[in-house]
């Protein structure tokens, strides 16, 4: 046992102060003595005492306690290192080796390597117990050294870490249970909105067909029509702003934020804006942006943002009013966009509750649409894109709804490889030659759809495949000018088929023009990147397919032009 720390030599005066002195230092002998009793007995803590060689030459109440052994079954007969699991003690042997860079026999060595040389060790193990049982423990190891400083032996002191064991894998299973069903919610949100999508695809396109169609269809059918349309168009957004906020909440939304053009994103917006507040008499003007502004931002989201922003402006304004949208930067570092309309402005109470989603001021009643979820989207996305929103607005006055984003520098010029650009085309007096589209879509509605679109249109041939291996052979075989491809398709996914045809020579310079219900930005990125000529997503906007795949048919006419050119020189 070591010393008492007392030394019982120091000064012995005689006399009464020194029988006092006397008194105290065997009181403080006592005490320290009973100190040294309880913390050797206590059973909270396995204290192992071994010699030089490792052989246990202590062992505790709490060792016994914890063990399971008599301290006479191990004094001089075992190590530390024998009641330990094997395993962990050569796993152990092979990291310290590895750390440092010697070569280290598993067995006590292992346990004492790092304590011999003055390194404090403090480690996690498992102890095995005489009944064979196990337990974790966490062990500190220190050397005993004598006055000369050699190690005359080994402490070790364990503690029991079941219960904080026990808890860490409650932990991690509980963690592991709260992922899973994180994971499986927004699984079935994607799913839902792409189920919900489908029905919805067939309601608006063969709608549209019919609103478009020969013979133009009645008034009251019109009426009709436009009902379907409006009540369809509004169903969508609201699939797609359900679907954003289960996104953001989540936290499975991803943005991929790079220095956005403010002037390119307002001159997008504008165009899409226009009809929207030509239908209702409103004049939108957007700023002319004296020096490029470009934010830190996910450039799809500030869109979508803008135009959540400029749809309501017109949407709420009164007849005839204006929207009026403003870009200056106010605080160094940041640039403020504000979207001002001439409608009835809004309560200070309204403005508390304008963020909270389902929250519409009463409005449900009037005849405009929307959930209120819009706004909210906003704040998340303009919070998310490290920006602020907000409202000024006062009842009679109108409402200036603007949004901050942090500045930041023009990105370096770089050659914009591998973004398609549509090339005009000369007009060719020749006439019409006949053009052949091929469709990939599993779906029969969809199918029929295009059919019926594609039909308006004596110079185009359709060819359709139900997958895509249908729809692969069928492209090698009749080598169409422009290909339309579903994505989530039985067997081969419409990804992989364009990958195969663009590994295949023959193929490789058709354009295929994505047409998916797969609608969040992050699949339209993905599609793009994997080489799609354009992204349309379901349902078909009956304009915009149209207009795409006169893109598309041009695009195709000037590869061929210059494909030919190519060969004649
Ligand atoms: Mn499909």
């Amino acid at each position: 046992m070591p010393e008492t720390g007392i030394d019982p030599t120091v000064g012995d005066e005689g006399g009464k102060a020194a029988g006092i002195t006397e008194a105290r230092r065997r009181e403080a002998l006592l005490k320290t003595g009973a100190l040294q009793n309880a913390i050797l007995t206590s059973a909270d803590f396995s204290i192992i005492a071994t010699d030089e060689k490792g052989i246990i030459q202590l062992f505790n109440v709490g060792a016994e306690r914890m063990l399971g052994y008599r301290a006479a079954e191990v004094v001089n007969r075992i190590r530390p290192s024998d009641i330990h699991d094997p395993e962990e003690v050569m796993a152990r042997a092979q990291a310290l080796s590895l750390e440092l860079g010697t070569t280290i026999t598993p067995g006590f060595e292992t346990l004492a390597f790092k304590a011999s040389r003055g390194i404090e060790d403090v480690y996690e193990l498992t102890y095995i117990c005489k009944d064979g049982s196990r337990f974790p423990a966490i062990a500190s190891i220190t050397a005993l050294r004598d006055d000369y400083g050699d190690v005359i032996g080994y402490l070790l002191i364990g503690t029991d870490n079941s219960a904080r064991k026990r808890v860490e894998v409650e932990l991690r299973a509980a963690m592991s249970v709260a992922k899973n069903a994180n994971l499986a919610k927004s699984e079935f949100l994607s799913r839902m909105s792409h189920e919900l999508r489908t029905p919805l695809g067939a309601i608006l396109g063969f709608a549209q067909l019919i609103e478009s169609g020969a013979p133009q269809p009645t008034p009251s059918q019109k009426r009709s029509v436009d009902q379907i349309l409006k009540a369809g168009w509004y169903l969508l957004d609201l699939i797609n702003e359900v679907l954003d906020l289960a996104l953001i909440e989540s936290g499975k939304l991803s943005l991929s934020p790079e220095p956005v053009s403010l002037a390119d994103v307002m001159l997008e917006c504008q165009t899409m804006i226009e009809p929207q507040a030509q239908g209702r008499g409103i004049r939108v003007s957007f700023p002319r942006l004296e020096t490029p502004h470009f934010v830190k931002a996910d450039r799809t989201r500030v869109k979508q943002v803008l135009i959540n922003l400029l749809s309501n402006a017109i949407k709420y304004n009164t007849p005839g009013g204006t929207v009026l949208v403003s870009c200056v930067v106010n605080t160094p570092g940041r640039v403020r966009i504000g979207i001002e309309d001439t409608g009835e402005g809004l309560a200070p109470a309204d403005i508390e509750q304008l963020f909270q989603p389902f929250n519409r001021l009463g409005r449900a009643a009037t005849v405009e649409e929307g959930t209120g979820i819009g706004l909210v989207v906003c704040k998340r996305l303009v919070e998310l894109m490290g920006g602020v929103i907000g409202v000024e607005s006062a009842v009679g006055r109108g409402s200036v709804f603007w949004f901050e984003l942090n500045l930041t520098t023009k990105p370096q010029p770089s050659d914009s490889a591998g973004t398609a650009v549509a090339i005009a085309l000369e007009q060719d007096p020749a006439g019409t030659q006949l053009r052949t589209l091929l469709y990939v879509e599993d779906n029969p509605a969809n199918r029929m759809l295009v059919e019926d679109l594609i039909a308006r249109r004596p110079d185009i041939r359709l060819l359709t495949a139900e997958d895509a291996t249908r729809g692969i052979e069928i492209a090698r075989a009749s080598l169409p000018d422009v290909i339309l491809m579903d994505i989530n398709l039985p067997g081969i996914s419409g990804i992989q088929a364009l990958g195969i045809l663009a590994e295949d020579p023959a193929t490789a310079h058709i354009p295929v023009v994505a047409l998916s219900a797969n609608a969040v930005p992050r699949d339209i990125e993905r599609g793009l990147k994997a080489g799609f000529f354009r992204y349309l997503t379901k349902p078909i906007k009956v304009n915009e397919f149209m207009h795409t795949l006169e893109i598309a048919l041009d695009f195709a006419e000037s590869q061929s032009a210059r494909m030919g050119e190519a060969e004649a020189s």
